[in-house]
């Protein structure tokens, strides 16, 4: 899963307008980022099925990036991080590192859908969990779909000061990411090999990330 990542985050701008949606996009991608340096470190493993052909998605040995354990250890190290920058007590930021901690939770429930059971419970040889959707894969690309119409219509909703013009980019660069997204899965036939994998895990992850810290920036209303 890609984009239904990304309609998480921007649902969850809507949980505080203080925190640009950026971040919060980043945290919903954060374990495919560390996938991404698992799977250079060949720490984590990238399979590509005999036949992909028929199934246009991959599978995965990825305990310490997607597993139930892992997942709750690196929210709470988000948690601790964002208390850092966004300390209790002082508001607006109060709920910001709890909001950025449920971001990078979520990752491991939307995975949790559409992956084949290989999300371990504690570790590569602990209880596999996964209901398998990409079994039934334009049932997958839809939901993904409604994530990304569902969080950006919150987040439009809640994009407070930001200006007209990059609304319209928002939009206009969710329709793009999901449209190359969703067709190129669903006719992918040759995947690229683990490494350049790994490297797009890690560049889209922050490429993306940043594009949305840029549209969503704050600025100061223009004086009449
Ligand atoms: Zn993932």
């Amino acid at each position: 899963m890609f984009i239904g990542h990304l309609g998480v985050g921007l649902a969850l701008k809507r949980a505080d307008r203080n925190i640009n949606v950026g971040i919060l996009i980043f945290a919903a991608l954060f374990f495919d980022f560390i996938l991404g340096a698992l799977v250079l470190l060949g720490v984590e493993h990238v399979v590509v099925p005999a036949n992909y052909r028929d199934l246009h998605y991959l599978t995965f040995s990825f305990p310490y990036s997607h597993g139930l354990l892992a997942a709750f250890l690196w929210s709470t190290l988000a948690l601790l991080a964002a208390e850092r920058v966004w300390p209790k007590g002082k508001q607006p930021g109060t709920r910001i590192p709890w909001i950025i901690a449920v971001a990078v939770f979520s990752h491991f429930l939307t995975d949790l859908i559409v992956h084949v059971a290989e999300m371990p419970v504690a570790g590569a040889r602990s209880y596999m969990l996964g209901l398998g959707l990409w079994n039934h894969l334009y049932a997958a690309l839809v939901l993904e779909g409604l994530l990304v119409v569902a969080g950006l219509t919150l987040y439009l909703k809640s994009a407070g000061n930001v200006g007209r013009p990059a609304k319209y980019g928002m939009i206009l660069f969710m329709i793009f990411l999901s449209a190359s997204a969703i067709i190129g899965q669903a006719i992918s036939t040759v995947p690229p090999g683990p490494r350049a994998l790994a490297v797009v895990w890690l560049v889209q992850a922050i490429v993306v990330a940043g594009i949305a810290f840029w549209l969503d920036r704050e600025r100061p209303a223009v004086a009449a």
